[in-house]
């Protein structure tokens, strides 16, 4: 964080950019896997896979009977268990648990697929990869108004997007030109650091599409922040880019698309940041499903009591209970924080220091919006205070001298907001079928 010699300007907090690449460390295929497959675990005959049943590693797994829905499995082996999990905010999943086999075999369904890269095949099999392309969120005839390629990490001292770009050039290029043929001529446009200025001439001058220099201060990186920067476009409130048309994909989710067509094979190694405890960062390659405990043991990282593991970055992280957490698609950074380190929440109340309207790129009141959040008042922050333009950059927790947990309070009001939506939006639809019916029943008695 760099301050202002004028105390009333804003602090600036810059992203690490290093302008080398740096060697990942290889984790070893683990031996036991798990991938968390987002539909709640339901205990019936619709489950679909059973312990015991063999898997080879890219082999699409069809979860549940009514659902069109797959997961891949990131390893060759056997399913050892099915089981529930609770994401954020008690988010219900299912848990698939692998016993990995000494030797790995490669299903083949994909390499007979990938003649030509279609949308479809790109929907049919690489919604799942490292980097979590958006392909499940498109429609059958995707006709997109531009799509943005982020280079951009998603948070302070996460590398991980930034050295795909630098590392893979030609792989970036090559799937650039991919989402260029499925795009219906709508622009592709490449967002890249300022560091890497030079492979950004590189890849749009070889690929055709247009390559953009974004900002090196946070929240720059953010997709709201990018589509603003390099399309002009502002994400309305609540919305997402995909509402807009536009389709946001990462450098690493591209870099795996031209990957998965050129060796004909669905990529299952994530490329990640880790954070240690004195701040310092390696990068880390790691088969999908790898336990964040296998990373820990090889590079050199001890937990004690107390002390603390955030996957993602130290602005919009979220803590987890347990060094077991597998590498999912989207780990793009795991940090282990000290338990010295760790910054204490407080009850202490708002002293209206304006420090967070301040910083707030949204330019939301985040000073009264926030009395509303405490107090459940999530209607009235919502319709009143602006809460569905909080972009979630974490920039006025960090700077609060209150320690008010400002940013968690604003991510629980939304989901309590949706969630609270989505109910009275299925109570309307029974209220109607309903009535429905009743009329019915009368024109039928009348009859
Ligand atoms: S997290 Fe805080 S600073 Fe960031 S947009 Fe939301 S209210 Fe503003
Ligand atoms: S930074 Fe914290 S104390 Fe200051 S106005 Fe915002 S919520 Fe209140």
């Amino acid at each position: 964080m760099k301050r202002s010699f004028f105390g009333l300007a804003k602090p600036r907090f810059a992203y690490d950019s290093p302008d080398s690449v740096l060697t990942p460390e290889r984790i070893p295929t683990p031996k036991k896997a798990t991938i968390y497959y987002n539909r709640p675990y339901r205990r019936t005959d619709a489950l679909l896979i059973k312990p015991g049943d063999a898997v080879k590693t890219g082999q699409k797994l069809s979860v549940y009977a009514d659902d069109p829905g797959y997961a891949i499995s990131p390893v060759t082996g056997a399913v050892a268990y099915v089981s529930a999990y609770q994401g954020d905010f008690g988010a219900a999943c299912t848990a698939i648990h692998f016993d990995v086999a000494e030797t790995e075999e490669i299903d083949d369904a994909f390499a007979r697929a990938a003649g030509e890269a279609t949308l479809e095949t790109l929907k049919d099999y690489l919604a799942h990869i490292p980097g979590n392309p958006p392909l499940e969120a498109l429609g059958e005839d995707f006709h997109p108004r531009a799509i943005v390629i982020n280079a951009m990490d998603p948070d302070l001292l996460v590398l991980t997007n930034q050295q795909v770009a630098r590392r893979n050039a030609a792989l970036l290029t090559k799937g650039v030109s991919i989402l260029k043929s499925i795009a219906h001529g709508a622009p592709v446009v490449v967002a890249m650091p300022k560091s890497l200025s030079r492979a950004a001439g590189g890849i749009g001058g070889a690929s055709g599409a247009e390559a953009r220099l974004i900002d090196d201060a946070y929240p720059a990186g953010l997709p709201v922040f990018v589509l603003k920067e390099v399309l002009g476009e502002v994400v309305p409130a609540g919305k997402t880019p995909l509402d807009i048309g536009v389709a946001v994909f990462t450098a690493e989710a591209v870099a795996g698309i031209a990957k998965a067509f050129e060796t004909k094979q669905i990529p299952v190694t994530k490329t990640l940041t880790l954070i240690k405890k004195d701040l310092s960062q390696t990068m880390v390659e790691a088969r999908i499903g790898t336990p964040l405990k296998d990373i820990f043991a090889i590079c050199g990282v001890t937990l004690e009591d107390r002390d603390r593991i955030i996957i993602g970055g130290p602005m919009t992280g979220a803590t987890i209970y347990s060094d077991e957490y597998p590498v999912g698609p989207d780990t793009d950074a795991v940090m282990a924080q000290d338990s010295g380190d760790v910054s204490l929440v407080s009850d202490q109340p708002c002293t209206n220091c304006g420090e967070c309207v301040r910083i707030c790129p949204a330019n939301i009141a985040v000073n009264m919006l926030v009395r509303f959040c405490e107090a459940r008042q999530y209607e009235t922050a919502a319709d009143e205070y602006d809460l569905r333009s909080c972009v979630e950059c974490g920039l006025c927790t960090f700077v609060c001298p209150s320690r008010i947990p400002i940013f968690q309070y604003l991510r629980l009001a939304k989901y309590e907001l949706n969630r609270l939506e989505e109910e009275m939006d299925k109570t309307a639809v029974e209220a109607e079928t309903s009535a429905e019916e009743t009329e019915e029943t009368a024109e039928g008695t009348d009859a």
